[in-house]
């Protein structure tokens, strides 16, 4: 099932869910694993993907780093980052899989900072090579994280509220306001999407 939205500027981008037959479930920690990395690649020995990775796969910086970053609700990232080191994967009670987030001294230096594994979004090395973009991957393996993701692809289009009026019109007295009228609940459609 999937999804494309248009965001402000133009730029497409899906929300896929995928169902996998029950010989290809990620039945175990070790299997998730190796489909989805929450980590920096090694540059010497994977200087591509790293690049990669570096280039799209890196949240904000965000909090300390930059608190003026879009993500930033009430003083706290809004998508939870950074997150936190982590030796393992693991999965906690709500079905959210916590990715394995080692610190390993392997660093990214963006405008001036370093940015460690925290700030890094959970991707599939081979997907990233393939389209060499942004794409994240996430596993779930229970139904209330099912009706999230629902959500997010059932959420339709963005909608603007326009008025339509002539500016040069002579007011008149009493003025009369018909809001029924005046107001329009419209789609917003970017100029790629309505092409
Ligand atoms: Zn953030």
């Amino acid at each position: 099932m999937y999804t494309v939205e248009f965001q402000k500027r133009g730029l497409p981008h899906a929300h896929i869910l995928l169902w996998l037959s029950q010989r290809n479930r990620l039945q175990n920690v070790e299997i998730v694993d190796e489909f989805i990395c929450a980590e920096l690649p090694n540059p010497r020995k994977f200087p591509s993907l790293y690049a990669v990775v570096t280039k799209y796969m890196i949240h904000g910086p965000c909090v300390t780093l930059r608190p003026t970053s879009l993500c930033m609700k009430d003083g706290k990232c809004s998508k939870f980052y950074p997150k936190k080191f982590q030796n393992e994967t693991t999965f906690v009670a709500e079905g959210y899989p916590i990715y394995k987030c080692r610190d390993m001294g392997v660093v990214v230096n963006i405008n001036g900072v370093d940015i460690d594994n925290r700030f890094v979004v959970p991707y599939n090395p081979l997907l990233l090579m393939k389209y060499q973009t942004h794409i994240n991957l996430e596993f779930c393996n229970k139904s209330n994280v099912i009706n999230y993701l629902f959500k997010y692809v059932n959420k339709g289009p963005d909608h603007v509220t326009a008025s339509i009026g002539n500016s040069n019109e002579t007011v008149q007295y009493p003025r009369v306001n018909d809001e029924i009228k005046q107001y329009y609940d419209c789609r917003y459609l970017s100029p790629s999407e309505s092409m």
